[in-house]
């Protein structure tokens, strides 16, 4: 199986500014639909300047790319989601330590540490119809993979997979947090945003990872 060391990280960030790239109008449209229309344009610029960064040189673990893809977005996304997906970000790279590959149990704690650090940031749970509605079960998923024996690359599959089906699921929801909250009942029958790039990001970085 593929390792998943500093490489593996900076394509990860390279394969997910692609995606948001090409899923921005997708991002737009369904933040205009429960938000203000801004999410995929946010993304877009927050991963942009993060490639910028990447080209200036390699930072030299997983962990340093992380935190140097926590900065980047603090700095350039705004809105909601740029100091969520930053502390989940930075969260993330602490969970990594100084390890110059993660191993399947690592890749589980990184996405825990990813869905802890935004949950203490944004106070929301589980069914509330945000990005936490992917990430929870993402982090669930990876856990049970990494219990059962799988590699690295399997368990970001799994974490993946899990992510896309509970990003799916946040469409019948009424939001409880964030902008999408102001629309009440108004809020159901369209996915949540943060919860589709969120399944984005993870699949990038399955795919990265050759899964
Ligand atoms: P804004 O709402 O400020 O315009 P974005 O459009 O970039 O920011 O991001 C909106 C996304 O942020 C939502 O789709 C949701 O997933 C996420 N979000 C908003 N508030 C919270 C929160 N309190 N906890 C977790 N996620 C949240
Ligand atoms: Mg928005
Ligand atoms: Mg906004």
């Amino acid at each position: 199986a593929t390792t998943l060391d500093t490489a593996w990280a900076v394509r990860w960030m390279r394969d997910t500014a692609q995606v948001v790239s090409e899923n921005r109008a997708l991002l737009i449209d369904l933040d205009r639909a429960i938000g203000d229309a801004d999410h995929g344009e946010n993304l877009d610029r927050g991963f942009g300047a993060v490639l910028s960064k990447l080209d200036d040189g390699t930072p030299e673990t997983p962990a340093a790319v992380l935190k140097l893809v926590a900065m980047t977005l603090m700095s350039t996304v705004g809105g909601a989601a740029g100091p969520l997906y930053g502390t989940a970000f930075l969260r993330a790279a602490t969970s990594l330590g100084d390890a110059t590959a993660v191993e399947p149990s690592g890749v589980a704690g990184m996405i825990a540490a990813a869905r802890d650090g935004i949950v203490a940031r944004g106070k929301a749970e589980v069914g509330d119809k945000t990005m936490v509605d992917a990430w929870t079960p993402a982090a669930e998923a990876a856990q049970t993979a990494a219990l059962a024996g799988a590699t690295a690359p399997e368990v970001l599959a799994a974490a993946a997979n899990a992510a896309h089906a509970g990003a799916v699921a946040t469409e019948p929801l009424i939001a409880r947090k964030g902008r999408a909250s102001y629309l009440g009942e108004r809020s159901a029958g369209h996915q949540d945003p943060g919860a589709v790039s969120t399944a984005l990001i993870l699949q990038a970085a399955a795919e990265a990872a050759g899964g």
